[in-house]
């Protein structure tokens, strides 16, 4: 009997996510991501830009850690353009072994971009020579993605599939760049497009007509109903180009208490909730973005209620007026904010100070040399994220002095 398709998260944070406008993520906080991530069961996580220098190190240093067993099972993928040139340069700066390729291909972006040097079928050629490079060169899975599907021909973007997997990829993504399709219209060419290729299918959407999680999710729904695994692409808190991706809670909230997806779906066993709250407010930190007060799971406003028929329905019963509960996200603790003294950790802090901040998160070092040598490293943290570092950035730190050191070394 055929295995029933499963939905797995497939987070892009770190690739999406940090190349919105204005917007970026320090080594350390790309890192942090990565290990949330992994705490909450996603699948996947797209970290970086194998064939950019100044991420070799964060992502050789990531790798490590996998390798350690400290990002596990998450798996690390990186993303390049879908040229030869791109998977070379990927393979000789980093150790990686899963990539996503990307090219365009629809008729917009193939004229717009190419301006008449490449047509279709040169797309064809360029994307299965990559791919044929990087399965020769031992990546593991190798992903294509179909940059504006959205907008492509459905009948090409077929063939762009089937010629993918014809050469060694195990997956296509499909990329609403643009946030042009709607949940029914995703719905029915992903669908053509899993019965026809007979391949997973990652789900890349955005939120530019703020349909993101509707069509991420149905897109999904699509791939299982036609018999193939789904991967949903994500960020924490829907930071994206432009209008955002699809929101990580958000998308799990939707495939397990959604009407029409709830219990009729596979999600990824593996994923849980418990690290919502931690993991947006984190990614709100980093970003120095706030999470909007209605967003959903998360918001400061997603379990509040006021008005005199939702507050006393509400405490006569949870689910009058709640589909899930705060506690599976994370929330419900008391924080507690210090209102008094408190020392920092900083780039220019002194011994005494920084003996204090750990202190208080009873880590002790052996003798003097050790505390003089993680304090170093602290203080090349804040370099980068030129913020008080977290808690869990100082215990880090402290468990992996020499992943950290890798981390903040940047030879330009
Ligand atoms: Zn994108």
């Amino acid at each position: 009997m055929k295995k029933r398709p499963k939905i797995y998260l497939f987070d892009v944070t770190n690739r999406d996510g940090v190349q919105t406008s204005r917007l970026g993520l320090a080594k350390l906080q790309k890192t942090m991501i990565n290990l949330y991530l992994n705490e909450m069961g996603v699948h996947q996580s797209e970290f970086g830009f194998p064939a950019t220098h100044h991420e070799t190190n964060y992502l050789n240093a990531n790798l490590e850690l996998a390798k350690k067993g400290v990002l596990k099972p998450i798996i690390l993928s990186g993303w390049v353009r879908a040229i030869t040139h791109d998977v070379e340069l990927a393979l000789k700066l980093t150790s990686i072994k899963h990539l996503n390729l990307s090219i365009s291909t629809s008729e917009q972006m193939i004229r717009g971009k190419f301006q008449g040097r490449k047509g279709p079928e040169d797309i064809i050629k360029v994307m299965t020579a990559a791919v044929r490079l990087a399965r020769k060169k031992g990546i593991k899975t190798v992903s294509v993605n179909a940059e504006d599907a959205s907008r492509s021909d459905i009948n090409y973007l077929i063939r762009f599939a089937a010629a993918a997997k014809e050469c060694g990829a195990e997956r296509i993504r499909y990329c609403d760049t643009l946030g042009f399709d709607d949940p029914l219209t995703i719905y029915e060419r992903v669908y053509q497009l899993a019965r026809a290729v007979n391949m997973p299918i990652e789900l890349h959407c955005h939120n530019d007509l703020g349909m993101v999680v509707a069509t991420s999710v149905m897109g999904a729904k699509a791939a299982n109903d036609a018999g193939c695994d789904a991967h949903i692409n994500t960020t924490v808190n829907g930071m994206g180009e432009r209008a955002g991706n699809a929101d990580l809670v958000s998308v799990i909230l939707a495939l397990k208490y959604s009407s029409g997806l709830k219990d009729k779906y596979l999600l990824d066993e593996k994923v849980n909730l418990s690290g919502a709250w931690k993991i947006a407010k984190y990614a709100s930190y980093a970003f120095g973005v706030p999470i909007p007060i209605n967003q959903p799971g998360v918001g400061a406003n997603a379990f509040a209620h006021e008005s005199g028929i939702h507050a006393d329905g509400a405490l006569k019963d949870r689910r009058n007026y709640e589909l899930y509960d705060f506690e599976e996200l994370g929330r419900g603790e008391a924080e507690t904010i210090e209102t008094g003294r408190k020392i920092t950790a900083g780039e220019y802090s002194g011994i005494k100070g920084f003996r204090n901040v750990y202190e208080k998160l009873e880590i002790r070092f052996k003798d003097d040399k050790e505390a003089t040598r993680i304090l170093e490293l602290v203080r090349y943290a804040n370099v980068h994220t030129q913020k008080p570092l977290t808690n869990d950035e100082l215990c880090f730190i402290a468990k992996y002095p020499n992943i950290a050191r890798k981390i903040f070394t940047m030879s330009p």
